[in-house]
């Protein structure tokens, strides 16, 4: 099935994230223009993991550790208990000293996995109470890296946006990650997942777009923003200056170009090779029964045939009738079908 028209309305209001993924690339941009998402102030696909624990807040990271105490003591007081059942029983009634042990097996698991995340914690408080206050001041200028600790030391409250803010003059809408506060400062935080630990031009166009929400919607000053790496306590402190805001000017202007121009949106110019090699958008998926890319706009599946004759498709090659030169596609010889 050949792709649709879009059905997006161009007077929308654009987010944050969206903007984000125009400035990498202006079919990223459409395709997910397509796909309504809301703005975390994070990359997108990173499901919460059951075993996730806190990280850049103390007063949480605290409060978790006091419970998973008080388990450890519970379980360690069971274990306690399972072994004197498992001799007591183990003269007479053997089965139930079986039982007992399968029992404490079990203890011992959730024993081992509380005592690490306890580890994890209590590593991440002892981050946080040797941290120096270290802050930028409201002049900063370059791009520097600052560890998330030293700022916080440095009497920053981390706080966490219950609603998007939105500027209807400039017609964007979004929410970052967290914000920081201290007097009238506000420093937005994206949080950064994949790739490598370097800022681009995306992430700058994202900072710039929530410095500007903040001052407009607040009245505060965001002289800065932080782009945080997931896993890490690196911050990249990117100033908000002259140079970023035209950079989210041209791209607001971009994306409402692309997304105006019908024509376009089927023969966008697809960008520099290296941006695919490692664009989710572009990262071939087996074609399977239930492969369906964007049903909102009613683009059907464009397989190509990879080793072994297996047929794999793609949002981006769904979309836009080709193979993406994602990294994967080469090992995997896509070709048409
Ligand atoms: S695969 Fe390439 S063209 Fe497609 S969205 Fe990603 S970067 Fe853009």
């Amino acid at each position: 099935m050949l792709p649709q028209s879009c059905p997006i309305k161009t007077d929308r209001l654009l987010g944050v994230d969206l903007l984000a993924k125009f400035e990498f690339c202006a079919r990223a941009g459409l395709l997910s223009a397509e796909i309504q998402s809301e703005d975390t102030g994070e990359e997108e696909d990173m499901p919460q993991r059951l075993d996730y624990l806190p990280d850049y807040d103390e007063v949480i990271i605290r409060h978790r550790l006091t419970s998973l105490m008080r388990n450890f003591w519970l379980i360690s007081g069971s274990l306690l208990i399972e072994l004197l059942c498992i001799g007591y029983f183990a003269k007479a009634r053997m089965e139930l000293s079986v039982l007992c042990g399968v029992v404490m097996c079990v203890s011992l698991f959730w024993w081992f996995s509380v005592f690490r995340a306890i580890t994890v914690l209590r590593r991440r408080l002892d981050a946080a109470s040797q941290a120096a206050p270290r802050e930028p001041d409201e002049g900063h200028l370059i791009e520097e890296t600052f560890n998330w600790w030293d700022i916080r030391k440095a009497g920053y409250q981390v706080d966490r946006m219950p609603e998007p803010m939105v500027d209807p003059g400039k017609g964007i809408i979004g929410r970052p990650w967290r914000v920081l506060r201290k007097g009238d400062i506000r420093i937005p935080v994206f949080r950064k997942h994949r790739g490598d630990r370097s800022v681009h031009s995306q992430q700058r166009v994202r900072i710039a777009a929530y410095c500007h929400l903040i001052e407009t919607c607040e009245g505060s000053k965001a002289p800065f923003g932080l782009v945080l790496f997931s896993g890490s306590y690196d911050a990249v402190l990117i100033p908000n200056g002259r140079t970023n805001m035209s950079l989210l000017d041209t791209t607001i202007a971009t994306a409402r170009r692309v997304l105006r121009a019908d024509t376009e949106c089927q023969h966008l110019e697809a960008p520099a090779r290296s941006c695919c090699k490692s664009c989710p958008l572009g990262s071939p998926a087996p074609v399977t029964e239930n492969s369906v890319t964007s049903p909102e706009s009613n683009h059907g599946v464009h397989p190509v045939v990879g080793l072994g004759g297996q047929l794999f498709h793609s949002p981006c090659g769904d979309r836009f009738r080709w193979i993406p030169p994602h990294e994967s596609a080469e090992r995997l010889r896509l070709r048409k079908a």
